[in-house]
């Protein structure tokens, strides 16, 4: 037989069971929302913003921060604007290069570290002076296939106790979390590196195609305006045969820095082909597109190219469509694409470098030219 306080003692123990059971399925619950939400996410930034808002939100730090191998110079790895909360010094440039010690320790190793475990277990000599500068609570290793692709930093904890640490419990929970985010990232880079032309580093054809789907259907949806630009160098053979290949290619090169720095993160722009770029205008009307255009166009020839002491002069010709729901109402992204080209046409006809738009009656007109 029980007696009455044994028969309390076991309820309650079993009630703590049942509690900690309770929270491991609520843990779980959150871990599964975790990682739907981290590998729906395939846009860099987005994914990045979204593994440090889980980790500050979950582990209840005041800042965390990811140093990600840089997609297009895979040798280092960088913080860059991967951080949220941390206390940044603007004038230094957080980056841990790939042959420093710290990053085989890091790949080989198992587990996550503190700092001082972290300064104790480094190879005699290895510099970690980026990583101890950002005083983080805990460093944890982003790993896939034994392969480092992600150093994750949590700042400080806000905590009541006395004790700031992290319990065994928590520290499964974030090797749990690293490993989803380590996943995620792997998939936004693998996309990031097969999406950009590498010589460039602007957008592919077939990305531009499907934001420029995504953005017409916007434009279709909300009674908006979607424009197109469509640039080409002129006598680029002719400037190849007298300068060389490769100052043709660095005349590419910054022509591309050029187009993508005097457009706005919501726009996009792409190497469409050789010397060949398209840029999508979001919710952009045909004038304003016209004046991007144009602004374009005279940076470009006012440039003084230098290529090895060698000054250059480079122009090209643009093209520009609008989708208007009154004026120009095309359903197809292809069509859109395809009136700037015409437009473009019409700019190398009457002696390039300048700017054309696409209205209805000059594609016309081509179209009977042609
Ligand atoms: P137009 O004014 O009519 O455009 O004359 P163009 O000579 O520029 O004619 P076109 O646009 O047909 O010429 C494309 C040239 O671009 C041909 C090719 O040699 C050059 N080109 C294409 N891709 C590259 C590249 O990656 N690097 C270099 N250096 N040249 C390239
Ligand atoms: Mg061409
Ligand atoms: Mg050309």
């Amino acid at each position: 037989m029980t007696n009455d306080n044994s028969v309390d003692f076991e309820n309650s123990e079993l009630q703590d069971v049942v509690t900690q059971y309770e929270k491991k399925i609520y843990d779980l619950k959150q871990l599964l929302e975790i990682s739907r939400s981290l590998c729906s996410t395939l846009e860099f930034s987005t994914l990045i913003e979204s593994i440090l808002y889980t980790c500050m939100g979950q582990f209840r730090v005041l800042g965390a921060g990811v140093f990600v191998l840089d997609a297009l110079d895979s040798d280092t790895f960088l913080l860059g604007s991967n951080y949220s909360g941390m206390d940044i010094d603007p004038g230094v440039s957080y980056l841990i290069p790939s042959k420093n010690p710290l990053i085989h320790f890091l790949e080989t190793g198992t587990g996550l570290f503190t700092l001082p475990e972290l300064s104790e277990l480094v190879p005699y000599g290895t510099d970690i002076t980026v990583i101890s500068s950002l005083r983080p609570s805990l460093i944890v290793p982003l790993k896939q296939h034994n392969h480092l692709n992600g150093i994750l930093v949590l700042g400080e904890r806000i905590t009541l106790s006395e004790d700031s640490g992290y319990s065994d419990y928590e520290k499964e929970q974030i090797e749990d979390i690293a490993s989803l985010a380590s996943i995620a990232i792997n998939n936004s880079a693998l996309l990031e590196r097969s999406s950009t032309d590498m010589m460039t580093h602007l957008k592919l054809k077939y990305f531009f195609y499907n934001v420029l789907t995504d953005k017409l259907d916007a434009a279709m949806a909300n009674d908006g305006h979607v424009s197109v630009m469509m640039f080409d160098i002129d006598f680029f053979k002719r400037f190849n045969d007298t300068y060389g290949h490769a100052c043709g290619d660095y005349v590419l090169q910054t022509v591309a820095k050029m187009i993508k720095s005097s457009v706005r993160s919501q726009d996009l722009a792409a190497r469409y082909g050789g010397e060949e770029f398209t840029v999508l205008l979001n919710d952009t009307d045909r004038d304003d597109a016209v004046t991007v255009a144009d602004r374009i166009r005279s940076k470009i020839e006012q440039y003084d190219f230098n290529y090895e002491n060698q000054h250059v002069k480079v122009t090209i010709s643009i093209g520009v469509a609008t989708y208007d729901s009154n004026l120009n109402p095309v359903t197809m992204p292809k069509l859109l694409v395809e009136q700037a080209d015409q437009a473009l046409y019409v700019s190398k006809r009457n002696g390039r470098n300048r700017v054309t738009f696409a209205d209805p009656k000059l594609i016309s007109e081509v179209k009977v030219d042609d």
